[in-house]
């Protein structure tokens, strides 16, 4: 199929941009057009206005802070998965890029782009929520930060208003010897997940766990973090018995309905097996620390 007729701007100012959104209800922010374009290609989105961001200056690049890594709004989920200094600062990163989509797409695509079309089975909300961060928003009356629990509201939804742009997103660093993990059950690499895990955690010199976070996607109509899990394998040493709680306690937050592919019952025996290993692996990682 092929779009509906709609009319196109390249600002080179962020006012620029935000004045043409608050000027029309039906515009839309472009930025790597891999979802929105094939999304107007089936006339699922039918925006009278693009207003494509990639000409604004301040838009792009990627600075590691010292205690997040900035993401700007335009920076493509290949440039974020390739960059050295990512890989350093937090290599959990790394791991997590590696299952969006495929090359062509993450060449095109945008970070900041997934985390605003906020697909629950997306592994960027994910990564955001699992790691606390937030983004930035900004539009006709300033800028505003929204931490990740806030900003994914549930399925393509998020808290950003029609006349804003988020013109960053702010990833934490993992602290320090913390040791990390993310997979996913997906019919074919490079879709999007029928479950993922993502798995961070520090190791007291006991043994004992501290700091667990854990979070899922494809669960929910948001990107999912595991409170309950990550309460019952905080100050244990993560034994068979204290897994079997924790995954217990996360079978309640699979809300997804069974569709035409999975059924409900098998997205929670795909979590339950992720967590575990995800877990595993994390504690695998993780340097023990006083
Ligand atoms: C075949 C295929 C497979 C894919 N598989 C996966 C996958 O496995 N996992 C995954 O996570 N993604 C997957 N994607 C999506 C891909 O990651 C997209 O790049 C991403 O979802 C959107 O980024 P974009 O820059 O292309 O955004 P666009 O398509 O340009 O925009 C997406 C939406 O976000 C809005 N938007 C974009 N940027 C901003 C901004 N700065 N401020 C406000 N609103 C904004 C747009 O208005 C639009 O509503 C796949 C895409 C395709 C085509």
């Amino acid at each position: 199929m092929k779009p509906s007729i709609f009319g196109y701007e390249a600002p080179t100012t962020l006012e620029a941009a935000i004045s043409l959104l608050a000027g029309d209800p039906d515009a839309m922010v472009l930025a790597g057009g891999q979802t929105l374009l094939p999304a107007m290609n089936f006339r699922a989105a039918n925006p009278s206005l693009l207003v494509d961001i990639q000409h604004i200056q301040g838009l792009r690049g990627i600075a590691v802070g010292s205690d997040a890594i900035i993401v700007k709004a335009m920076v493509r989920h290949r440039e974020f998965e390739l960059d050295e200094e990512v890989k350093r600062a937090n290599p959990l990163i790394a791991e997590v890029m590696q299952h969006v989509a495929h090359i062509p797409i993450r060449n095109r695509g945008t970070v900041v782009g997934s985390l605003c079309h906020a697909d629950p089975s997306a592994e960027m909300p994910l990564l955001l929520a699992l790691l606390g961060g937030s983004v930035v928003a900004q539009g006709p009356s300033g800028s505003r930060e929204i931490a990740a629990e806030k900003f994914f509201q549930s399925f393509l939804t998020t808290a950003r208003n029609h006349d804003e742009i988020v013109v960053e997103a702010r990833f934490p660093l993992l602290p320090a010897g913390a040791g990390w993990a993310f997979d996913e059950v997906t019919r074919r690499h490079g879709d999007y997940a029928v479950v993922g895990v993502g798995c961070v955690l520090a190791l007291h010199r006991s043994g004992r766990a501290t700091g667990v976070r854990i979070a899922a996607c494809g669960i929910a109509d948001r990107p999912i973090r595991l409170k309950d899990a990550e309460t019952i394998l905080n100050g244990t040493t993560l034994g068979p018995l204290d897994l079997d709680a924790a995954v217990a306690a996360s079978l309640v937050a699979v809300t997804q309905p069974d569709d035409t592919n999975v059924s409900q019952s098998y997205r929670r025996r795909a979590l339950g097996t992720l967590i575990r290993r995800m877990v595993a692996r994390a504690a695998q990682r993780a340097e023990t620390v006083a």
